[in-house]
């Protein structure tokens, strides 16, 4: 392709509306341009990236035996309100956008396909024999995402592979996720990417098991705990770990002191001279389910230990039906204005004791009378520890479980795992920390979906047994983004070879100079007939614009038809590591042909 006929437009200047590198390389190299929130116009270079990644990602699944299809996007609510997910996914999350037809229909634009396709499985699929199937598609996604941001790392419209298979028993879904566990590996690497595959959290759903993977970058939204054998790496939402020890408490006898103005651990922990693992600390939450029911939930944890809510979410999930009620909606700390509306008096915050009395807690319709009271395991483990008196400017001291507090009934691992605590499967490990960005997630999903929506099939021995099914999502547009965020300098992006839009540029300094547009001419027609990718910069522009431009935009490799022409060579660029030779004309094109073909090989 001919640069002087491509739309093709970069930036000097950093664009306002980007925050990290990759979004802003992309808005200023042309291959993006934000056309709303979350919504972006994928340019001929951007979408030639896209499509090299998509094939990359078609060629790994179907080497696994899945096969691909293309499911709608716009689906009707009924599937949706058989799974039971309509009103979560519409109206609690608002994830889905949704919509009505010109009769009256509810409709929405889908974020997800498990709806869709287990209708497809249980209308199609009658028999064990039928068994495994893996679908497949590559296919633009919709979310309603509460914070679009950092370009197509996080939009509201963007593109995803996603892919569903069918089971006849765990053991079966297991293999599949293992194929899977390897087949994204297998295109990450071919992507040129440094990754890690995560354990992660299941969330609601369960099952026996999810991976993240990762690509590791200092702008990544999530953070992985790992340890440096190589033998764990989860995501912190999930990740477990073993605590330090607390130190041995220094109040060996009970008593309600004068504590003034200690409303945080610190300050307690100055004023009193002891270690914040001397502390119980209990945290006030509030949780609201699918039914409008408010939960007011009391946590109870070491002084220098942090709550994970993705593993309170998942308590809260389990108790749902407690509360008749199928999910939890949010899970939020209080503000002052959140307190007001069923507090009966004001609390004592940042004196609260294990077992603040429920009649703080205004008699309601909607809000449940009692507080929920959960303790970490860290918590139960204490002797003569400190807590809250339930009185504004009072703790108490040496107090143990059984005897002044009461030990919640709820006994659970609710600790946020840190960097720096010992791994749980080998005291000599240490957790690390490091920022990934979540390219890919697989899942094993159970029969969730297929029983709620009664997609069955008929067993060897002719009985009903709904689909055990998994689910493979890879974000095709935020793992191009995120090439980018991994690779990139103070003069642009410096593209794997494997996806960059083009292989080569053949640059002429001079286009008024006949002899070096003859031989960048010739060039530029060998190595695209050679099947090396390649642009032509002929556009009238200044040789130093031409070589900045190059550079911003990532082409792997520039040959320049410049000052050693006069002895029959052209200068080579290398890219990614500044590198410059000048080659020999006659040799130049099958040079350039092996380092691409070694280069998308290894
Ligand atoms: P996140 O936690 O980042 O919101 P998710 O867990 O909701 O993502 P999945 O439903 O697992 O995402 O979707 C599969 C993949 O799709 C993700 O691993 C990610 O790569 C991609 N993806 C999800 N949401 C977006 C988005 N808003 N923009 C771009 N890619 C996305
Ligand atoms: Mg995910």
């Amino acid at each position: 392709m001919k640069l002087s006929q491509m739309l093709f437009v970069t930036l000097r200047e950093n664009p306002a509306e980007a925050e990290i590198p990759s979004h802003k390389l992309l808005l200023r190299a042309g291959y993006i341009r934000r056309i709303g929130s979350g919504i972006y116009a994928y340019l001929p270079f951007m979408w030639r990236v896209l499509q090299k990644v998509s094939q990359i990602v078609r060629e790994e699944m179907n080497a696994t035996g899945a096969q691909e299809c293309l499911l709608p996007q716009l689906q009707p609510s009924e599937l949706w309100k058989e799974s039971g997910r309509w009103d979560t996914y519409t109206k609690a999350e608002g994830i889905m956008f949704a919509l009505e037809d010109r009769q009256g229909r509810q409709l929405g634009l889908g974020p997800t396909h498990e709806e869709v396709i287990t209708t497809i499985a249980k209308e199609m699929i009658q028999s064990y024999r039928q068994l495994p199937i893996h679908l497949y598609q590559i296919q633009t996604k919709f979310r309603d995402e509460i914070r679009p941001r950092f370009g197509l790392m996080r939009g509201r419209e963007f593109i995803m592979k996603d892919g569903y298979s069918f089971h006849t028993s765990e053991e079966s879904l297991k293999k599949t996720y293992q194929d899977m566990d390897q087949a994204y590996r297998n295109i990450l690497t071919r992507c040129g990417l440094k990754f890690r595959a995560v354990e992660a959290d299941s969330g609601a759903i369960g099952g026996s098991g999810s991976q993240e993977f990762m690509v590791l970058a200092d702008a990544g939204e999530d953070e992985v705990l790992y340890t440096e054998d190589g033998k764990y790496a989860a995501n912190v939402e999930k990740a477990i770990s073993i605590p330090k020890k607390a130190k041995s408490s220094p109040f060996n006898s009970y008593e309600k002191r004068e504590t003034p103005k200690c409303e945080t651990i610190d300050k307690l922990c100055n004023f009193l001279g002891c270690s914040p693992s001397n502390i119980v600390k209990n945290v006030l939450y509030e949780a609201i389910f699918d039914n409008g029911k408010t939960v007011l939930i009391l946590v109870s944890i070491r002084g220098d230990q942090d709550v994970n809510e993705v593993k309170l979410q998942n308590e809260l999930t389990k108790l749902a039906h407690n509360y008749q009620a199928k999910a939890l909606l949010t899970l939020t700390v209080p503000d002052e204005t959140a307190q007001k509306k069923w507090a009966s008096k004001a609390l004592p915050l940042g004196y609260i004791a294990p077992d603040l009395a429920d009649d703080y807690i205004e008699k309601q319709k909607d809000i449940e009378p009692q507080f929920l009271r959960f303790v970490d395991h860290t918590a139960v483990d204490l002797k003569d520890f400190v807590t809250g008196a339930n009185e504004t400017n009072y703790h108490i001291l040496g107090a143990n479980w059984g005897k002044e507090c009461n030990l919640p009934k709820l006994m659970v691992d609710l600790r946020k795992a840190k960097a720096g605590d010992i791994s749980a499967h080998d005291p000599n490990q240490k957790l690390k920390t490091a920022r990934g960005i979540e390219v890919g997630h697989i899942f094993q999903l159970g029969t969730k979906y297929s029983e709620a929506m009664g997609a069955t099939y008929t067993n060897e021995q002719g009985e009903e047994k709904p689909f055990v099914m998994g689910c493979y999502g890879i974000g095709v547009s935020r793992l191009a983004q995120s090439a980018v965020e991994q690779s990139y300098d103070k003069d642009g992006i410096i593209f794997p070879v494997a996806i960059a839009p083009y292989h080569a540029i053949v640059v002429v300094p001079n286009i008024s100079d006949t002899e070096q547009m003859a031989v960048a001419e010739k060039l530029y027609n060998e190595l695209n007939s050679q099947g090396i990718e390649t642009l032509f910069d002929d556009r009238d522009e200044r040789a130093g614009v031409k070589f900045k431009d190059s550079e911003l935009i990532g082409i792997p490799f520039r040959i320049t038809t410049g000052r050693s022409l006069k002895d029959g060579k052209v200068e080579v660029f290398k890219r990614a590591t500044k590198e410059s030779q000048d080659i020999n004309i006659n040799e130049v094109v099958s040079i350039i042909k092996n380092w691409v073909e070694t280069a998308i090989k290894s």
